[in-house]
C-alpha cells in the first residue's frame, strides 16, 4: 500500500464534526456505550485516522469486519474494546484472545474448534453471540441452539467469556417499519428469559436514531450517522442535524487555454470552446471516484466547475470559470464559500449510496485530521 503524500490531494477528516455527530447520536439514542463501525478502512474515511478521532470524539469501542483490521488498530496503540463483526476462522481464536478482541460466534461447532485452539492460552476469549432475526447473514436462528451456546460459553471450564450478544436489522432506516418490527419480535422470541451478557446491542445507526424507544440502546453499533451520512438518505429525517465529516480536496496541477474544438481525455467525449481554460487535477478513478462522476461540478475559487471528459486513472480535467493559477484549491467534496458538495450529492450524481461512494475511496489518498 502506498499513500500519496507528495501530491496536493487529500481527505480531511473533521474532528469537530465527529464529536458533534457522536454527541447528537448519544442524545437521540440514549446510548451509554457506542461502538463505531470502522470496518473497510472506516467506510473509506481512513481506519487509523477515524479510530483516533472517534475515540477523542467520545466513542467507547470500535467494530471491524475482520481480524486484520482489529490487529492494525491494536498495533496503532488503541486499547478500547474492539468487536469483530464477521466470523473469524477458529484457528485464530488464540490471537483474538491474546489481543483482547471480541469474537462474533454463530454456532456451537465454532466454539468447540476455537476451544481446541485456546487450549494452552491463559486468556479467555470474549464472545459476542450473533442472533439472526431476519438479516439472513450470520447468527443463531434457533432458540435451543442459542441457549446451548450460552450454556457452553458460561461454563467456567470452557475458555470463553460471555461478553456480548447482538442482532442486526436489515431495514431500520426506512419509512416502512414492518420488517423492522418483524425482526424485533423475532429477537424477543429467540432471546427473552435467556441469560444476557453485559453487552446487548441491537441498534445500528438507523435503529438508534429512529427506534430508540422500542429496543435496548444502552449499547449501540453506529457507523453511517457518525460519518455524517443520514441513514435514511432524507426519507425519515432531514440530514441537517449531522455535520459532514469528510472533505476531499486537491489543487490545480496544470492549467491551459484551449483552442476551439480540442478533445479532452480518453474517448475524446468533450470538445472545448475557443479560449476555454482547462485545469488538470491529480486525482482519478483509481482513487475511488466513479468514472460516471463526469459532469459533476467541483468547487474552485468559490465557484462551480464541471468535470469534463472521462476521468483517467490518476488525473481528470475540469473546465475553469476563468484563468486560475496552478495551486488553486479544488474542493470535490466539502464546502467553499456559499457552495457545498456532500457525499450524498456525489452519490446522487453516480446513482450509488453515499456509503458506497465513501468505501470506494482508496488507500492511496492521504488522510489528515482537520479542525
Ligand atoms: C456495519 C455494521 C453496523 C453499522 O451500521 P450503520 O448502518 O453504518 O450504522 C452495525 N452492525 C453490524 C453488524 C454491521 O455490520
Amino acid at each position: 500500500m502506498v499513500v500519496a503524500i507528495t501530491r496536493p490531494t487529500r481527505i480531511k477528516i473533521s474532528q469537530s464534526a465527529i464529536t458533534h455527530n457522536v454527541s447528537v447520536t448519544r442524545k437521540i439514542s440514549g446510548a451509554k456505550f457506542m461502538f463505531l463501525a470502522v470496518k473497510a478502512n472506516a467506510y473509506g474515511f481512513g481506519l487509523q485516522t477515524m479510530a483516533q478521532a472517534a475515540i477523542k470524539g467520545g466513542v467507547d469501542g470500535l467494530a471491524v469486519a475482520v481480524l486484520d483490521e482489529a490487529l492494525a488498530l491494536r498495533q496503532a496503540g488503541i486499547t478500547a474494546p474492539i468487536l469483530i463483526l464477521g466470523i473469524t476462522l477458529p484457528q485464530y481464536a488464540k490471537i483474538m484472545a491474546e489481543n483482547d478482541l471480541i469474537a462474533t460466534v454463530s454456532d456451537l461447532d465454532w466454539l468447540k474448534l476455537a476451544a481446541h485452539n485456546l487450549e494452552h492460552t491463559a486468556n479467555k476469549l470474549q464472545v459476542n453471540l450473533g442472533v439472526d432475526t431476519g438479516m439472513g447473514r450470520i447468527g443463531f436462528r434457533k432458540r435451543e441452539a442459542l441457549a446451548q451456546a450460552i450454556t457452553y460459553v458460561q461454563d467456567a471450564k470452557t475458555p470463553f467469556n460471555y461478553q456480548s450478544i447482538m442482532t442486526h436489522f436489515a431495514e431500520a432506516d426506512s419509512v416502512n417499519n414492518d420488517y423492522f418490527h418483524e425482526q424485533l419480535a423475532n429477537w424477543h422470541t429467540l432471546t427473552d428469559r435467556l441469560p444476557m451478557p453485559p453487552m446487548v446491542h441491537l441498534a445500528n445507526s438507523g435503529a438508534a436514531l429512529y427506534h430508540a424507544d422500542e429496543l435496548p440502546t444502552d449499547y449501540i453499533r453506529a457507523g453511517t450517522v457518525i460519518y455524517g451520512m443520514e441513514p435514511s438518505r432524507g426519507t425519515v429525517l432531514a440530514d441537517d442535524y449531522l455535520r459532514p465529516v469528510l472533505t476531499l480536496e486537491t489543487e490545480l496541477i496544470y492549467v491551459k487555454k484551449m483552442p476551439a474544438n480540442a478533445a479532452i481525455s480518453y474517448g475524446h467525449t468533450y470538445h472545448t470552446q475557443e479560449g476555454e481554460w482547462i485545469g488538470t487535477l491529480p486525482i482519478g478513478y483509481a482513487d475511488g471516484l466513479p468514472r460516471s462522476l463526469k459532469g459533476f461540478e467541483v468547487l474552485i475559487n468559490g465557484q462551480r466547475a464541471p468535470i469534463v471528459g472521462n476521468l483517467a486513472m490518476d488525473q481528470m480535467m475540469i473546465s475553469l470559470p476563468e484563468e486560475l493559477p496552478v495551486g488553486t484549491v479544488v474542493t470535490i467534496i466539502g464546502q467553499q464559500g456559499q457552495y457545498e458538495n456532500t457525499l450524498e450529492d456525489v452519490a446522487q450524481h453516480v446513482a450509488l449510496a453515499p456509503w458506497v461512494v465513501a468505501t470506494g475511496l482508496q488507500e492511496r489518498l492521504l488522510r489528515v485530521i482537520a479542525d
